[in-house]
């Protein structure tokens, strides 16, 4: 991934994605934004005790960057699930006054519609079928990963839009890595019960202790669900250990903020 640093709002995307004109998205940190500790200061979470006022003055900061209007971007209420909806706009985002849409997935084909994940530690994965002009965006926590949604997006897109998975392009987003994400034996259970071969990303780490490797696993999910490997991208940055350049739960511990991952097609 490549790192772009624009008026102090750094964010990362895949070059071989920038070549398309057709296709605008970002991953972006925690810097160049206007909110105070402990949500400094990009924090883009409206939910987290931030003020409203920054949040949409970091959304807007965002958007800029990208060429994009930040009230065409479109976040749902993230609850750790494996529900993927097709969006086309209507629907009520967490910036609006209305209950939002509520789920941790989300495609398009809508032009001029910018999907948002927001996270702190879990996996935000961007998918693009350049093909068939088809953009989708995850959440995947550890409970989102042991509910399989990655998968479940591919087979979203598949469905809803007719792409091949062969064509689909992901970006595996900065995540908590498994140099500092420790979890106990019923989250490590979670996994491999249902999954024999994710047993290599679960590293023992004293009694009863796993180092859990998110990103290894949604990358082996995937390519379980048909996508070629050469066609996934990874930032292999860890939101723990970079704690200056990402928002992370478990480095900062809450209330912090929330950085965005967006993609969208231009009109
Ligand atoms: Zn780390």
């Amino acid at each position: 991934m490549k790192e772009t640093n624009a008026k102090g709002v750094c964010y990362y995307s895949v070059p071989a994605w920038g070549t398309q004109s057709t296709v605008a998205h970002g991953l972006f940190t925690r810097t160049g934004g206007v909110s105070p500790p402990p949500y400094a200061s990009l924090n883009v979470g409206p939910k987290g005790g931030d003020t409203l006022a920054h949040v949409r003055e970091n959304l807007k900061r965002a958007a800029r960057v990208l060429s994009i209007p930040a009230e065409r971007i479109f976040c749902a209420a993230q609850v750790h699930g494996d529900r993927i909806h097709q969006v086309s706009g209507g629907e009520p985002s967490i910036f609006g006054p209305d209950a939002p849409l509520q789920g941790d997935g989300l495609v398009t084909v809508e032009k001029g519609l910018y999907l948002g994940i927001l996270t702190a530690d879990c996996v935000p994965l961007l998918l693009l079928d350049p093909r068939r002009s088809v953009v989708g965006a995850v959440h995947a926590g550890w409970r989102g990963t042991a509910k399989g949604i990655a998968g479940k997006a591919v087979l979203k897109m598949c469905d809803e839009f007719g792409c091949e998975s062969s064509d689909i392009l992901v970006a595996l987003g900065p995540a908590i890595g498994p140099c500092c994400y420790v979890v106990g034996d019923e989250v490590a259970r979670a996994f491999v019960e249902k999954d024999r071969e994710t047993r290599p990303f679960l590293q023992p780490e004293g009694s009863g202790r796993w180092k859990l490797n998110l990103e290894g696993i949604n990358r082996h999910q995937l390519i379980s669900a048909g996508i070629r490997d050469s066609n996934i991208t990874p930032s292999s940055l860890c939101t723990s250990c970079r704690k200056d350049l990402f928002f992370s739960v478990r480095a900062d511990g809450e209330p912090t903020g929330r950085q965005v991952a967006l993609i969208g097609l231009r009109p």
